[in-house]
């Protein structure tokens, strides 16, 4: 992205009040977390590649939110796990993630967890891409509607428990 252009980049975040509100929830997680945190490079190179998907291209923008909310809880100190059971170390059947153990749990170890969250292979594979892709890379992968349902949950559940605190999800109401 070319951030000499600030204008022209945000341009239809101004033009689009559903680009607007997703963008404003955004705001206001980074506003939090910045009271507590220095603002780190990573946090601010997060932060405007995230309007700059939102504001400029057609990506779903659930999507782009639950990959926000994922990596930026890795950058403040909170990487969930995502190469091995976190309980057995397994790096098999890995399709639950739990919120309360901070990563991927196998069937067995699973079921002696209450907050794991079931999770399909597309779901699997996006969450360690999330984690591990370069920043410039972020956002360049799509997944199905059933997957960014799955990844919408996670990431709010797990960004909420983490931060200890909840967010809703302000929807612009258009009165006459
Ligand atoms: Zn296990």
């Amino acid at each position: 992205m070319n951030s000499c252009e600030p204008i022209e980049v945000f341009y239809n975040v101004r033009t689009d009040l559903d680009k607007l509100q997703y963008v404003a929830h955004i705001l206001k997680i980074v506003e939090d977390i910045t009271n507590e945190n220095d603002t780190s490079y990573n946090i601010l190179q997060l932060l405007l590649n995230t309007i700059y998907t939102i504001s400029e291209t057609e990506m779903n923008k659930d999507l782009v939110t639950a990959i926000f909310k994922l990596r930026l809880m890795s950058i403040i100190g909170f990487t969930p796990n995502v190469t091995e059971c976190v309980n057995c170390k397994t790096k098999e059947d890995l399709n639950y993630f739990s919120i309360k153990d901070s990563g991927l749990k196998c069937k067995i170890c699973a079921k002696q967890d209450k907050s794991v969250i079931s999770i399909s292979d597309a779901t699997l594979y996006a969450i360690k891409y999330i984690i591990m892709s370069p920043a410039k890379k972020l956002f360049s992968f799509n997944v199905s509607e059933s997957s960014i349902e799955e990844l919408k949950l996670i990431s709010k559940v797990y960004m909420e428990e983490k931060l200890e605190k909840s967010y809703k999800f302000e929807k612009i109401v258009y009165t006459n």
